[in-house]
């Protein structure tokens, strides 16, 4: 808790880009400061950014749902943003912003060590695999953060394109959490479950390549 505290005291009042301009409240992140889940979306809302809190309007209902699907309150997990402050309009996140407000989610995952990150939607996701995705595509394949390899990452659906489908995909957000829960307790980092896995289809095809090899002898 303490790193996070300092975080959000350099973090200050914070004027490094044009988002403090129309912001309320900076919404800094909250949850369990040493949590096996990380959630991160990408930037505050119009609710969020009066509460000061993430994930508080209707998506973050949506969000407390899937999560309590997985029997997880917001009190297991660690959930912030790639900025802090809410773009006018909720318009995307300019890639200067991200870069400039990245800074101090970065220390903040430093700071929590989590096992695994769940990002939500397509603008999170793309900014800690550090490469484009289709989300609708790679959502719940599981990889690493690009520059956290030992973390697991899920991308997932956001909740408001969700919310935006008539609940469309609410079912993949709550096995995209439940999946990243699994992974996180299985006590491995993503390199080390890659090589067993290798390891696991190497076997097979030894076996499947002995199978084959007795039933071409029978003809
Ligand atoms: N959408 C986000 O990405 N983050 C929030 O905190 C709220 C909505």
């Amino acid at each position: 808790m303490g790193d996070l505290l300092r975080i959000r005291e350099d973090l200050g009042d914070c004027q490094r880009c044009q988002l403090h301009q129309d912001r309320i409240n900076i919404v800094f992140g909250e949850g369990n400061p040493s949590p096996l889940l990380m959630l991160i979306g990408e930037a505050p809302g119009e609710r969020e950014d009066l509460l000061s809190r993430p994930f508080v309007g209707r998506s973050g209902e949506l969000l407390d749902e899937a999560l309590l699907e997985n029997d997880l309150t917001r009190e297991n997990v660690y959930i912030a943003n790639i900025v802090k402050c809410r773009p006018v309009g909720n318009r995307n996140p300019e890639p200067v912003e991200m870069r400039t407000c990245g800074s101090f989610l970065y220390q903040q995952i430093e700071a929590i060590v989590p096992k695994c990150i769940i990002t939500l939607g397509k603008v999170a996701s793309e900014y800690l695999l550090q490469r484009n995705i289709k989300i609708t595509k790679e959502r719940g394949r599981v990889s690493s953060c690009f520059d956290f390899p030992d973390i697991f990452l899920i991308p997932t659906l956001h909740p408001s394109y969700i919310l935006r489908n008539g609940g469309k995909g609410k079912s993949g957000l709550v096995a995209d959490i439940g999946y990243g829960l699994d992974l996180a307790l299985l006590g491995c980092a993503p390199d080390q479950m890659r090589k067993e896995v290798d390891h696991m289809y190497l076997e097979l095809n030894q076996r499947k390549s002995e199978k084959r090899e007795k039933w071409t002898h029978l003809y």
